[in-house]
């Protein structure tokens, strides 16, 4: 164990002869995330699915359509998902890309911070997912956790609650089954590979609008088993955030 006065002098040292760069530009950046960078970033732009956020295609819709068809997308209708309402800060390009890869698969987790604002951002914009009181990251499974040494979702969610000032319940969900990779599975197969693979953990889920908090996005399937559990557990208002949608 490192004294923490000791490793903030290692890490001012280390900064003093290797400046902070931008994760995705590697340009000087005192965030880790330069303001360029951010600036480029893709938001999702509405008009976007009432209930899982992505683009709705208006074309599609008559003026003889019910509101259920004009405020969810054909996903949604077609297979409803468990959480009320779901944004992303961006999409899952450029340099928010490059920032999660950074962050997931080599270590980068000094650029936390930085990452946690664009979810502030997010959040502030949204009337209806401000009402959330409690954050709840996606759960690594433990092997998983093991191989990586931290869930990127925990940290982001840890962070974002000491910007905004909410309940962190890190340990509420856990992850009870390890799963193969969602990647090349469609929508359907993501959501049956999941099936039952996260549970509650002790008491009910905590009163009041709950935040599921992930880094990516793709079809919900991990925020809709995450939602399940909730609400099996007592959960009545289940929200989910993540930082770029896939
Ligand atoms: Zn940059
Ligand atoms: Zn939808």
């Amino acid at each position: 164990m490192v004294w923490p006065w000791l490793q903030r002098l290692g890490e001012g040292l280390v900064d003093l002869v290797f400046p902070p760069n931008c994760v995705a530009c590697h340009g000087p950046a005192p965030e880790y995330l330069c303001a360029s960078c951010i600036a480029s970033i893709r938001r999702v732009e509405r008009p976007l699915c009432h209930c899982c956020g992505r683009p709705l295609d208006l074309l599609s819709v008559s003026p003889e359509s019910s509101f259920r068809e004009r405020a969810l997308c054909a996903r949604c209708r077609a297979l409803p998902v468990e959480f009320d309402r779901c944004r992303a800060y961006g999409w899952y390009e450029g340099a928010l890309r490059e920032a999660i890869l950074a962050l997931k698969y080599h270590g980068k987790t000094a650029v936390i911070p930085a990452l946690a604002e664009l979810l502030r951002r997010a959040l502030d914009e949204d009337p209806v997912l401000s009402r959330a009181r409690t954050l709840v990251p996606v759960p690594l499974h433990p092997r998983r956790r093991r191989e990586r040494g931290f869930n990127q979702a925990e940290l982001l969610a840890r962070a974002l609650a000491a910007q905004s000032g909410r309940a962190l319940r890190c340990d509420l969900i856990v992850k009870t089954r390890y799963t193969r990779p969602q990647v090349g599975l469609n929508a359907e197969q993501r959501r049956e590979n999941l099936r039952d693979a996260f549970a509650v953990q002790g008491e009910a889920a905590p009163a009041g609008p709950i935040l599921l908090i992930d880094d990516v996005t793709t079809t919900g399937a991990t925020f809709h088993a995450c939602a399940c559990a909730l609400r099996a557990a007592g959960a009545t208002t289940i929200y989910a955030l993540a930082l770029a949608r896939d």
